[in-house]
């Protein structure tokens, strides 16, 4: 079942769950070990990067990255159409990048910097992702996801078309489909860790399958083994990252920083806060791999989880994006998608909401 107020909260959560996990994340250094040194121990709060970060120097503590712009920026797109297609991907992606100087800036990963390329040269949007194999499609999806509460299989195929036209390599896919079936899911009522987690590896599953073939490690199979290694609790929570970091790899490969998400959204037992303490320790790819554990973590446990001052900041440091507005736009567009949904008795989940008008 379903109340609407607690649909919203949901969405809003994972709004801020995306945005808190980036801010976390972006202070962290490339190596678990370089992170702990200067920082002195975990990060316990939204902090400045160290100033000769050679991508994230000069941001403030609580400023957003490229995960939560883009991510916004799909937001928008959807809320004004109604609906995610590949022109408007797209375009969302071609005005977040002329709107950051993209050019000029340090934190266009290269997928993106490829497609927007070619798309500013006049090329097919259905072109111009197909070796687009990091992790930038899923980096931005959890919108797709939000729109679809309960309803994993109409996020995979969405996120499918979100992906399009920078990362539609089959890894590429199966990334963004895992977070947007896992947002889909949390935001379901019934939802558990477990039942976020089969969910990721079924949009994992059926992504590979439909993007591009191309070479890369399995999602589906890497999102089991980053559970299993995030699962050994006769370890630390730092021993089990150290794995995480050394098996799994939190880099810009798809097939590696989503499923270290997953990883740290089980050490953390699904909590946002956590998550993104746990994926700013990892390292790495730390901002990516936060930004989609905590959007997750946010969507399943509601905005109320995250501390007010957590909030704040995040406001406050990211005065462009209203996202108590975002949300209202998101959910309206959630309800009319519920509504629609086909009442499928095979459906993955089965129908986990009433709702009430
Ligand atoms: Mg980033």
């Amino acid at each position: 079942m379903i109340l609407e107020s607690h649909l919203l909260s949901h969405i809003l959560g994972g709004l801020y769950g995306q945005a808190l996990g980036d801010a976390w994340g972006m202070a962290a250094y490339l190596t678990p070990e370089q992170t702990w040194a200067y920082h002195n121990g975990w990060i316990d709060t939204l902090t400045a990067p160290p100033p000769d970060h050679p991508v994230h120097g000069g941001l403030q503590a609580g400023q957003v990255t490229d995960d939560t712009e883009q991510a916004m920026a799909l937001a928008q797109t959807i809320i004004q159409t109604g609906q995610i297609t590949v022109e408007g991907a797209a375009q969302a992606i071609v005005a977040w990048y002329e709107a950051i100087d993209g050019d000029h800036s340090p934190y266009v990963g290269p997928s993106t910097r490829a497609a927007v390329t070619a798309l500013k040269a006049g090329q097919d949007p259905h072109l111009t992702g197909l070796r687009g194999d990091t992790n930038g499609g899923a980096m931005r999806v959890s919108p797709i996801g939000l729109i679809h509460p309960g309803d994993p299989e109409g996020a995979i195929e969405d996120a499918i078309i979100a992906c399009t036209p920078t990362h539609f390599a089959s890894v590429g896919v199966a990334g963004a489909c895992a977070v947007a079936a896992a947002v889909a899911e949390a935001a379901a009522s019934e939802a558990t860790l477990e039942s976020i987690i089969t969910a990721a590896i079924h949009g994992a599953d059926v992504g590979m399958r439909r993007g591009n073939r191309w070479l890369g490690a399995s999602v589906s199979r890497k999102i089991e083994a980053a559970v299993q290694l995030a699962s050994e609790t006769h370890l630390s929570e730092r021993e089990r990252l150290q794995n995480l970091y050394d098996l799994i790899g939190s880099t810009l490969a798809a097939a590696d920083a989503i499923p270290c998400a997953f990883g740290v959204l089980v050490i953390a037992d699904g909590h946002p806060v956590y998550a993104a303490i746990y994926a700013a320790a990892l390292s790495g790819d730390a901002d990516t791999v936060g930004a989609i554990a905590c959007a997750i973590a946010g969507t399943w446990q509601g905005v109320e989880v995250i501390p007010a001052d957590h909030l704040e900041t995040i406001r406050r440091v990211n005065p462009q994006y209203n996202f108590e507005q975002t949300a209202d736009g998101l959910y309206e567009i959630a309800l009319r998608n519920y509504q629609a949904r086909p009442s499928d008795e095979d459906n993955l989940l089965g129908d986990l909401f009433t709702l009430e008008d």
